[in-house]
Parts: structure tokens; C-alpha cells; sequence
């Protein structure tokens, strides 16, 4: 019999967990209507003009998509003021998060860095490529401890993590804090890259000019120790389209598309992305949405008792009044057809964290959280 002998480091791995989806939940529980606010997509749907442009490609589908998808490259070059030669583009950012790894890190041999609690993609894809992970706990307030964490850098470390705004907190450290980790690290760690994933960037601040002061891509000169990856998965509503880029060291991205597998942006997707590129509409109807919801989210929660941490990103964390249980509140809203997201798999077993959804939706959850705080069930 064969015994699938895997390496030793995929025996230990667990799997990365996935907010529930929605069709799951109708079936389990019958229902015909769920929300769901679990995994920080955008309530507004598809983009108006990304569905069109999905429409009119859908007969384009049999034929492969132009190798290193150019006309993606530069309209994001375009969009960020930086050379065409310093985009990557990928299956998510997911795939460029993983390709950094197996680019940079030889198993054994190499480590990498980042915060405890992070996004779990970073470590859990560490693991799978064998390399040592190191881990910096974040501050009791979640708020990131920038000369800790280069403290844990030494000569073999090729690779360190910082999510800004970061998830699961929605804390959004200053700009000025992160480029002095990068020169930093610089000075003393000149094989070390900084990767910034900026994820949730869009969302910073209440108005448009936020994303200047938080972005390291604002104002396009990048120092060169850093990669900034973003995706199309939240603000620009295609989650499930798979897109995500980065703004890299020319020569690493040079690498990186010789070894991306060569059709990982499809051609629908490519096709989408560059029609919610052009969706201005959608994307400022977005941040006001994601602007409002959250402070009706934050109010709301904390008239209810909750603790809600300062989130810049389109979700928040936030925990029970008088130490109630998280996972019984999620069983909970799961019935009524709300889905939002437990933290253990984070180590946060009480702390819980909710997309921003339509004011309609928040309101739901709200009235749906109350009732669970007060003990109702119906
Ligand atoms: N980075 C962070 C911080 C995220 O939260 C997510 C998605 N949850 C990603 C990257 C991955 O996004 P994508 O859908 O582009 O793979």
C-alpha cells in the first residue's frame, strides 16, 4: 500500500482556515439568505464594469492568456508611477506571497520573520517550504514592535513580513515607522527583503488623502530593500477572480516571473482586473461604504459592551462583554445566517473579527449580536 510519504514538515501542517462560505451555511443550517462578513470581501459585489468585461470575454475562454500579462503590468505601473519592469502580478496575492519564499529561502539553510498574531499564509507557506519561521509576538495592544521584530533577523534571514494595516487588528502602523525598519534592515541585513502587504491599504483613513501618509507606495520611490504587495480581492471586489501584484526590486522581479507558473492569471481575470481598474464609481462608492459601515460597526458593538480594537481596514476585531464565549457567538449568528470570523486559528480563542458589509448587513449583525449578548436565541 502506498503510504504517502510526505516530508516530514508537511506531516505537522495545518491548513490554512478558510472564513466559512456561504453555501455551506444554507445547507447545514437550511437557510435561503446568509450574510456573510468573514472574509473581508467587498459588500458592494463584482464591479459593474468587471462583470461587463466577464461577459464580453467569456468567448475569449479557450485560448491561454498573453504570457506575463503586459496589459495588467501597465495599467498597475501606470496606477503606482513605477516602472513596468517592477510589477508582478499572480494568482492572488497569496501565490506572490508563496513565490518569495521559494525564490529567497533555501530549505534548511534560511529564515524568515514576521508577528504572532499575523496572516497565516505567511508561516503556514514557510513550513511548506521548509524554511525557519520566526515569530515576534505583537504588543498587548496589537500594535507592531519594529526593533523586536529586527531583532530577530540575523544572517540567514532572507525574508521579513509586515502587514499594514494589519490582519486580523486592522492596526495601521506610520509610514515614517516602517521605512526606518527597511532602512534598518539595510544597514544591517543587506540580504533581507521587506515584504509590506498592504492588502487593506485602500481602506486607511476617512478620506482619500490617508493612503499617502500610511502607503509605501505613495509618491513611487520605493526603497530597494522592499516589496509591496497588494490585491484585487478587497477593494476592487474579485475576491474570487484570484489577482493580487506586487511592486518589486527590478531583478527580483525578473525572477519571480521566471519561476510563476506561466498562466496563473487567466485570462477572465486579467480581463476583470483591468475593468475594475477603470471602475472609478465602484471603487469611491467602496470606501464610503467600508468608511460608514465602519463606524456604524464601532458604535454599534460598543454600545453593545464590546471591546473594539482601532481598525484601518475593512473589518474589525473586537471581543465579548463580562468574557462571553467566542466560539458559542459565532455558533450562534452562524444559525441565523450570519457568518463572521472566529480567531483561534490566530491563538485569539476570544477575539473575533467582522467584515464590513452594506449598512443593511451591520445592521443585521448587530441586532443578531445584541440578541446573543442578551441571551436570546430566536
Ligand atoms: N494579505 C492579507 C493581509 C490578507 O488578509 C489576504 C486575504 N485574506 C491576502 C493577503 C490574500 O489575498 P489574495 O486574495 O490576493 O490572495
Amino acid at each position: 500500500m502506498y503510504a504517502s510519504p510526505v516530508r516530514e514538515a508537511i506531516r505537522g501542517l495545518k491548513a490554512y482556515v478558510p472564513g466559512l462560505s456561504i453555501a455551506e451555511i444554507q445547507e447545514k443550517y437550511g437557510l435561503s439568505q446568509v450574510i456573510k462578513l468573514a472574509s473581508n470581501e467587498n459588500p458592494l459585489g463584482t464591479p459593474p464594469l468587471a462583470q461587463q468585461a466577464l461577459r464580453d470575454a467569456a468567448a475569449t475562454a479557450f485560448r491561454y492568456p498573453q504570457g506575463g500579462n503586459p496589459r495588467l503590468v501597465k495599467a498597475l505601473a501606470r496606477r503606482h508611477g513605477v516602472s513596468e519592469a517592477r510589477v508582478v502580478v499572480g494568482n492572488g496575492s497569496d501565490e506572490i506571497l508563496d513565490l518569495l519564499i521559494r525564490l529567497l529561502l533555501t530549505p534548511g539553510r534560511h529564515s524568515m520573520v514576521c508577528f504572532a498574531p499575523c496572516f497565516s499564509i505567511y508561516p503556514i507557506q514557510g513550513q511548506v517550504c521548509g524554511v525557519e519561521v520566526r515569530r515576534q509576538p505583537l504588543r498587548q495592544d496589537f500594535s507592531h514592535d519594529y526593533a523586536a521584530l529586527a531583532g530577530l533577523v540575523d544572517e540567514s534571514t532572507r525574508l521579513v513580513f509586515v502587514t499594514t494595516p494589519d490582519n486580523p487588528s486592522g492596526y495601521c502602523p506610520p509610514r515614517a515607522e516602517v521605512e526606518a525598519l527597511a532602512a534598518h534592515l539595510a544597514k544591517t541585513a543587506p540580504d533581507c527583503l521587506l515584504v509590506v502587504d498592504e492588502a487593506y491599504m485602500d481602506f486607511v483613513g476617512d478620506d482619500d488623502a490617508a493612503e499617502a501618509q500610511y502607503s509605501l507606495l505613495a509618491g513611487g520611490c520605493l526603497p530597494d530593500n522592499v516589496a509591496v504587495v497588494r490585491t484585487f480581492s478587497k477593494v476592487w471586489g474579485l475576491a474570487g477572480m484570484r489577482v493580487g501584484y506586487a511592486v518589486l526590486p527590478e531583478a527580483l522581479a525578473g525572477y519571480c516571473w521566471r519561476a510563476r507558473l506561466p498562466f496563473s492569471v487567466n485570462i477572465l481575470a486579467e480581463e476583470a482586473a483591468l475593468a475594475a481598474l477603470e471602475d472609478t464609481v465602484f471603487h469611491e462608492e467602496t470606501l464610503r461604504v467600508t468608511r460608514l459601515g465602519r463606524v456604524q460597526l464601532r458604535q454599534g458593538m460598543e454600545e453593545l459592551g464590546c471591546t473594539v480594537w482601532p481598525s484601518a481596514a475593512n473589518f474589525l476585531m473586537f471581543q465579548l462583554p463580562g468574557g462571553k464565549d467566542a466560539g458559542a457567538c459565532v455558533d450562534v449568528l452562524l444559525r441565523r445566517g450570519i457568518i463572521i470570523r472566529a480567531l483561534k486559528s490566530y491563538d485569539l480563542p476570544q477575539h473575533l473579527r467582522v467584515s464590513v458589509g452594506t449598512e443593511e448587513e451591520n445592521a443585521v449583525f448587530l441586532a443578531a449580536l445584541g440578541d446573543f449578548l442578551q441571551g436570546k436565541q430566536a
